[in-house]
């Protein structure tokens, strides 16, 4: 069950009970303060501690200064593994928050309106949101094809695929061999594509990132080393669609 409470230190906090947790955890983003937590533990969660509000409050701030710089302007480009996606004015347009989209060949042209004031956080939000909405359309098109492809070609068997906008990390899977997938993997070039691709198809054999798990990834990425290092990079990049 999911409840927002206004607790002023710090905002809004939203408290997430769930039956079979035995430990309270504390998660911090750009939008809010999350609180998860046994149904049993909920009315001795507050006051918080006075440690526990000023640590809130510096990775809030630390937040901040990270996404300070992540603004979409109109002149940003963003490329994604199949095309490029640019912003262009719209005259026609009336409604602010209202887009349109064309994609010709590898571009996506993005429409708005010109009475929009781009850098405001409510346009940035829309505009990542639609963008979410068209990176989901893409991956789940594009990346269950693709992960059959790499475990019929490296010898791996999953049970199944989903496609998600975990924006924390780019796939994850059980121990049931069922792979999640993060829709934000379509703005990676392919070859980065394959390699988290297969980091997730590895797990289906090893759980954990030991010896045996680098082993496998070296036998089919040689370069693993340096793929591991863009990926970071381009991790960062991604960041502007994602907060
Ligand atoms: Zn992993």
């Amino acid at each position: 069950m999911k409840s927002i409470i206004k607790y002023p230190p710090v905002g809004d906090i939203e408290i997430c009970t769930r039956k079979n947790i035995l430990r309270t955890t504390f998660s911090v983003s750009a939008q809010k303060v999350r609180i998860t937590t046994s149904p049993f533990f909920v009315n001795t969660l507050f006051p918080l501690s006075e440690e526990r509000i000023n640590w809130i409050l510096k990775t809030q701030q630390k937040l901040k200064e990270k996404y300070a710089t992540l603004t979409l302007l109109p002149t940003s480009e963003i490329k994604t593994c199949f095309f490029t996606i640019r912003f262009v004015p719209d005259t026609r347009l009336e409604q602010k928050y209202v887009f349109s989209l064309r994609r010709e060949s590898d571009e996506l042209r993005v429409y708005y309106c010109t009475n929009i004031d781009f850098e405001q956080p409510k346009t940035q939000q829309s505009i990542r949101r639609i963008l979410q909405q068209v990176l989901k359309v893409e991956a789940k098109s594009f990346l269950p094809n693709r992960l059959k492809e790499n475990a019929e070609n490296y010898k791996f068997t999953f049970e199944s695929v989903r496609i998600n906008n975990a924006t924390s990390r780019w796939g994850s899977c059980s121990s049931k061999k069922r792979i999640n997938l993060s829709c934000y993997l379509m703005l990676l070039p392919l070859e980065l594509i394959d390699f988290v691709l297969v980091h997730e198809l590895c797990h289906t054999e090893q759980m954990n990132h030991g010896a045996d798990f680098k082993r496998k990834m070296k036998s089919i990425f040689p370069n693993n080393d340096l793929l591991n290092k863009r990926l970071r990079e381009e991790a960062k990049r991604a960041l502007v669609l994602k907060i």
